[in-house]
């Protein structure tokens, strides 16, 4: 994953994201695209499926109760990952601003979300500007390939996939050796299950961000770069529209 950008350094530093979601069904690249803004950006990446499989990992009860859900790609309770998530909005870290990335998934999630941000809105040194959201798109049958075909590495997180971008060496990081992994939700079954979820319970969270404004679609079944720049362009509008 190459990280050029056509944004000057500097423009990371003057140029406030504020809070950005990205939204879009299973594969369609949120954690790329995330890890590339926050690289960009120099704000946080915050993946609500990252930190239930690090409670998994570490064997805590919040990951107890969430790994059966997860390995049949079901969700967890709203009420686990709003808690999950406010505990992460409390951190330093997000005041320039910060990316969700997975979060959030059911219309109970959206509500919960923009009532914790308003009340934010009134604390100081809080980001004040709203929300925007960003919906990755891409077609059904090119999300099968690039879920089952996906690997990542255990040290670093870089992601490939072994139809679009294997590694150079089979089942090893180019960045750093480590071996890569499959997450155990990255199964056909579980894509089934997941894109049943994405359409019943995700589907009227898009709907819900597309009234409010602050919404662009963007084409995901496009180089990695094209994309990144994509969502960049359409965040800095937004963002110099005045929102
Ligand atoms: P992800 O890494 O975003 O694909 O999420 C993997 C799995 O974690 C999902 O299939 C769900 O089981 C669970 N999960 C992640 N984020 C959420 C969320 N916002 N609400 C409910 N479940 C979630």
């Amino acid at each position: 994953m190459t990280q050029e950008s056509n944004h000057s350094p500097a423009q990371a530093d003057t140029f406030l994201p504020g809070p950005v979601l990205l939204l879009g069904a299973p594969g369609v690249g949120k954690g790329t695209q995330a890890q590339l803004l926050m690289a960009g950006y120099g704000i946080p990446q915050i993946s609500t499926g990252d930190i239930l499989r690090d409670n998994i990992a570490r064997g805590t009860d919040l990951g107890k109760a969430a790994k059966g859900l997860m390995d049949n790609g079901q969700l967890v309770p709203d009420d686990m990952v709003n808690d999950m998530v406010g505990a992460r909005l409390s951190q330093r870290d997000v005041q320039r601003g910060y990316i969700l990335d997975g979060y959030p998934r059911t219309l109970g999630q959206a509500e919960w979300l923009d009532a914790h941000l308003e009340g934010l809105e009134e604390s100081a040194g809080a980001v004040a500007l709203p929300l925007v959201a960003i919906n990755i798109k891409v077609d059904e049958q090119v999300l099968l390939k690039r879920i089952t075909g996906r690997r990542i590495c255990g040290k670093c997180k870089h992601i490939y996939n072994v139809y679009f971008k294997a590694p150079q060496q089979e089942g090893i990081c180019d960045v750093d050796g480590t071996a890569l992994q499959q997450r155990s939700d990255d199964t056909e079954a579980a894509f089934t299950e997941r894109m049943k979820a994405y359409h019943s319970l995700t589907a009227p969270v898009i709907e819900h961000y597309g009234k409010q404004g602050r919404f662009r679609e963007i084409d995901g079944d496009r180089d990695v770069e094209a994309v990144t720049e994509s969502i960049r362009e359409a965040l800095e509008q937004l963002r110099q529209a005045g929102n």
